[in-house]
């Protein structure tokens, strides 16, 4: 059966072999080796398929989301709630063929996920655009949820237009040199918002929903508030009225758990304080965002993951 999609499997596998995919452009061949900054080759590289209940209403729908969580990211975040997965020295699983895959994916649509989210896909477009064409193969068009960190490049984002349903990025920090503290990449700033203007011009800021209340077109820009960085929340959501509009769909995330290199951090080892989350949404309403979702506070420890597990999020099923 032929391709669906616009951007074809031969296309896909082609743009690895002189990677450029996420704006750490390393130009090396995936093909032959895993030695660009993301350490994953042209294989799938996937560490965990599996049903998510815990992401937005909109996200999960009423039976979850089939969540594929690829290995290593793009950026190296030193809090990562998925840092045994997301460090790039990690062990990657071997979830076998395309086929394989496929399977595995469409068991879960078989028991009512409407949704496949790619998880970390900025370093991984290529795979995932191959694993959707096999999706289509099979006669199976689910929601397509493109979860990323916002480190993303524009022109890969173009050859999305039409693949992807729902962008749900992350928009991090207003401020370059918050993201090479923390993120190891000195352009995150600029980056994601070119990267956020993309998505804006595709989708707009409404969310169309379905008859079961769950996402099928549109944007939603995650906000994690991390402890001490008040004022960069404020300026993170003062970018995004800004420079795209107050009507875009926000989710501010309380979640912040130290993980990872920030346990016993002097500067990110410890939650947010409710004084510091309630500045950030006093904020968000008086910029007018109308839009979105608010993390109850006392979630931080309900949404953290085990990958080690096979229900990674059994915890919060
Ligand atoms: S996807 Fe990986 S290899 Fe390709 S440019 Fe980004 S970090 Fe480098």
């Amino acid at each position: 059966m032929d391709n669906v999609s616009s951007y074809t499997d031969i296309e896909a596998f082609n743009d690895l072999r002189n990677c450029v995919i996420c704006p750490r452009a390393c130009h090396v061949n995936r093909e032959k080796s895993h030695s660009g900054y993301c350490k994953t080759d042209a294989s799938f590289n996937i560490s965990s398929i599996c049903i998510h209940t815990g992401e937005e209403p909109v996200i999960s729908g009423p039976h979850g989301i089939c969540n594929v969580f690829f290995s290593h990211c793009n950026l190296q975040c030193i809090y990562c709630q998925n840092y045994q997965i997301s460090q790039n020295g990690t062990k990657i699983s071997n979830y076998g063929t395309i086929d394989k895959i496929t399977e595995e994916i469409i068991n879960f649509l078989d028991k009512g996920c409407k949704s496949v989210g790619f998880v970390s896909a900025s370093h991984m477009v290529p795979q995932m655009v191959m694993i959707i064409n096999s999706l289509h193969r099979w006669n199976r068009y689910p929601t397509i949820i493109y979860n990323s960190n916002g480190y993303d490049s524009v022109e890969t984002l173009r050859r999305l237009e039409g693949i992807v349903d729902v962008y749900l990025p992350d928009f991090k920090y207003a401020d370059n040199s918050i993201g090479l503290e923390f993120s190891n990449a000195r352009n995150y700033t600029d980056v994601a918002i070119s990267a956020l203007k993309e998505m804006y011009r595709q989708m707009g800021a409404k969310v169309i929903t379905d008859e079961t209340d769950t996402a099928v077109r549109g944007l939603i820009i995650r906000h994690l508030v991390l402890p001490g960085y008040v004022e960069n929340s404020k300026n993170v959501l003062r970018k995004i009225a800004g420079e795209l509009s107050p009507k875009v769909s926000i989710s501010l995330m309380s979640q912040y758990h130290p993980m990872g290199k920030a346990i016993g951090s002097t500067r990110l080892g410890r939650p947010i304080s409710a004084e510091e989350y309630n500045s950030v949404c006093d904020e968000m309403e008086k910029l007018g965002f109308v839009n979105g979702w608010i993390q109850d506070l006392d979630s931080n420890t309900e949404y953290l993951p085990d990958f080690e597990c096979e229900h990674p999020f059994e915890r919060s099923a």
